[in-house]
């Protein structure tokens, strides 16, 4: 049993799961492969407030992917932190990407000035 209290940030308990999942990934099917690295990096970029709403559809998308296509339990279960923290916290979720605010203090968000537009930032 996990307890938990407003000090948490259900964004960066899913990260840690994800975490976690990916390293005990075996790779030998690409969805649990590839797709679990990919939702820890976007879940990264949500918790450093450098995400977009397009990054959360991105994420729900192959978060429900991973889900239905890897081979066991590991990758299939993978997404569950996912769904869970976005059915009951999605509120939480929307304050790092929309008002670049971790409600629970516990993510860095990076500062304004150090997030350029993609096209910006390319140049
Ligand atoms: S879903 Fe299972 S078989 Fe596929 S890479 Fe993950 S751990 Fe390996």
């Amino acid at each position: 049993m996990i307890v938990m209290d407003q000090g948490t940030c259900m964004v960066d308990v899913a990260k840690f799961f994800m975490d976690f999942c990916r390293e005990e990934s075996c790779g030998k099917c690409v969805p649990c492969r590839v797709g679990t690295t990919q939702m820890h990096g976007l879940l990264d970029r949500i918790t450093r407030g450098l995400a977009s709403r397009e990054d959360l559809a991105e994420l729900e998308d192959l978060a429900g992917m991973v889900r239905e296509t890897s081979l066991c339990g590991l990758g299939q279960g993978a997404p569950n932190p996912v769904f869970s923290t976005l059915r009951y916290f999605r509120d939480e979720y929307l304050a790092h990407i929309d008002d670049r605010v971790c409600p629970a203090g516990v993510c860095k968000i990076e500062p304004a000035e150090a997030v350029a537009p993609v096209a910006e930032a390319s140049r």
